[in-house]
């Protein structure tokens, strides 16, 4: 899998070079960031961290991922629609875990209820490694999928052009000339954009739901300029404005300010930590509304990793996809050993078995947002301390993905130039819009290339470990 650019990797004068080069048109094409110290202020900001060089991506493999995004959106879109489904699927998860029995508390009573949306809206984001076989053979394996707040679609699309003037800078003017280029802002805002359409309220805005810190502004200015470009209004909230601001008439068209709402892209809510009691009541209300949220709160629990293992069981797929087996094959080739930690035979065997062999797993709880999984000696204590108690049901366990590391750059700020073993992440950008039964859009929108050292088993571009990458396809 090796790129072609293992000549320039000896030649620490033009990686100084091209490294320096590299951030000023990082900064100069937007992989922008704001700073920690200042994360809700553009009056200083720096480069989003991405690799010098872009990383080989075998084209089998990118196809394959493209390929069954499709696939995925049908299939998460099914879920979100099943509540008998989610109801016993998240049944042992929710008497151990809060943060999953609240959201579940809100689907059952906006279920209750009776939905006032009629257009549904999801992006989600389908995440994969490739697993190197014992024969060295990488497969494609997916890691999760995201279905809130999945980022760096607007970022992304930016990396090409400073990956592309990198390789020339190098000498490498051919493989810079077969660079994809890859905007998956564009494939969001057309969702998003189809979303409101259908709503069908001219005036209505859309409004993008976000943290009270701001860092990765940039990626979502990017989805929010597609849809002014198209001449939609877009605002920016937070929980906050909405508890204090929100409203809901006698149809349950939600209003921010008297200003009608027509869809809901949340960039915020998907841990504990976004949630204090106003928080939780602003989110209510939001899901009670008529707006397209994006997603609903029963998509948001359709990727949750407790969701994700059951999947994984044999039968489950075809039953959510009744009709559909190619596209179950396509889903089932993508998965990695997962495995239940719930109360029984099949858990007690599991949770012996990753004791015995912690390097072989990955225990996940059901958070998002990266750092949170355990690995290797901190797996085998936690789950000795929690194997005999009801505890254990709040994680799963995953096979551990085992890729071919290569050796890049990652640039980031005030860090030294260093050379680093890495491994890659591809994901796969999905859209679609439902109108009642019928799917009106389902589309891969585009993708995201992250990259990190091999040192960290865990986290992503937000939690400071990865950094954006373009993939080179070999
Ligand atoms: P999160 O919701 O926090 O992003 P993920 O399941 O994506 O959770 O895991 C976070 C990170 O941990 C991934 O980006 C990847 O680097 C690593 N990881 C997760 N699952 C595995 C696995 N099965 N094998 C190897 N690494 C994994
Ligand atoms: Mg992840």
């Amino acid at each position: 899998m090796a790129a072609p650019w293992e000549d320039v990797l000896r030649d620490p004068a033009a990686i100084r070079e091209a490294a320096a080069a590299a951030v000023d048109w990082a900064l100069l094409e937007g992989v922008l960031m704001r700073t920690e110290g200042q994360p809700n202020a553009s009056d200083v900001v720096n480069y989003a961290p991405f690799t010098l060089l872009p990383s080989a991506v075998p084209s089998a493999l990118f196809e394959q991922a493209y390929a069954v995004q499709q696939d995925f959106n049908l299939l998460v879109d099914a879920i979100s629609q099943n509540k008998e489904f989610l109801e016993r699927t998240l049944a042992s998860t929710i008497k151990v875990d809060e943060f999953t029995a609240r959201l579940f508390r809100i689907h059952m009573q906006v279920l209750e209820e009776g939905l006032a949306q009629s257009v549904f809206l999801g992006i989600n984001r389908s995440d994969y490694m490739f697993d190197c076989g014992v024969d060295g053979t990488p497969a494609l394996k997916q890691i999760e999928i995201n279905t809130i707040a999945a980022s760096f679609g607007g970022l992304t699309s930016r990396t090409v052009a400073v990956h592309g003037r990198v390789l020339k800078v190098l000498g490498k003017s051919k493989e810079a000339s077969r660079l994809l280029p890859n905007n998956p802002s564009r494939g969001l805002a057309l969702g998003i954009a189809k979303a409101w359409e259908l709503y069908g309220s001219p005036s209505a805005v859309v409004m993008f739901l976000v943290e009270e810190v701001q860092r990765n502004i940039f990626d979502q200015r990017c989805v929010e300029n597609e849809l002014w470009n198209r001449n939609i209004r877009v605002i920016r909230k937070r929980f906050r404005d909405v508890f204090e601001k929100g409203s809901l008439d006698d149809a349950k068209r939600l209003y921010m300010d008297g200003q009608e709402v027509a869809v809901v892209y949340y960039r915020e809510g998907y841990v504990p930590k976004n949630y204090d009691q106003q928080n939780w009541e602003a989110r209510l209300l939001l899901e009670r509304s008529r707006a397209v949220k994006c997603p609903d709160i029963a998509t948001q629990l359709a990727g949750t990793k407790k969701v994700q293992q059951e999947l994984s069981r044999p039968g489950t797929l075809e039953r959510l996809l009744p009709g559909r087996a190619e596209a179950v094959a396509r889903i089932r080739a993508t998965f990695a050993g997962l495995y239940s930690l719930d109360v029984g035979e099949e858990g007690d065997k599991m949770a012996a078995a990753a004791i015995a062999d912690p390097d072989r797993f990955v225990l996940k709880p059901q958070r998002e947002g990266g750092g949170n999984n355990l690995y290797g000696e901190e797996l085998r204590q936690v789950l000795l301390k929690i194997k005999d108690s009801p505890e254990r049901t709040s994680y799963i366990l995953m096979d551990k993905i085992k890729p071919q590391p290569a050796l890049n750059y990652l640039l980031r700020a005030h860090s030294p130039l260093q050379v680093s073993q890495c491994i890659s992440e591809l994901g796969i950008f999905g859209v679609y819009v439902r109108q009642g039964e019928e799917m009106v859009m389902n589309k891969a929108a585009g993708h995201l290339l992250r990259t990190k050292a091999i040192e960290h088993a865990d986290g992503g571009v937000a939690a400071g470990v990865a950094v954006l990458d373009t993939p080179y396809l070999v």
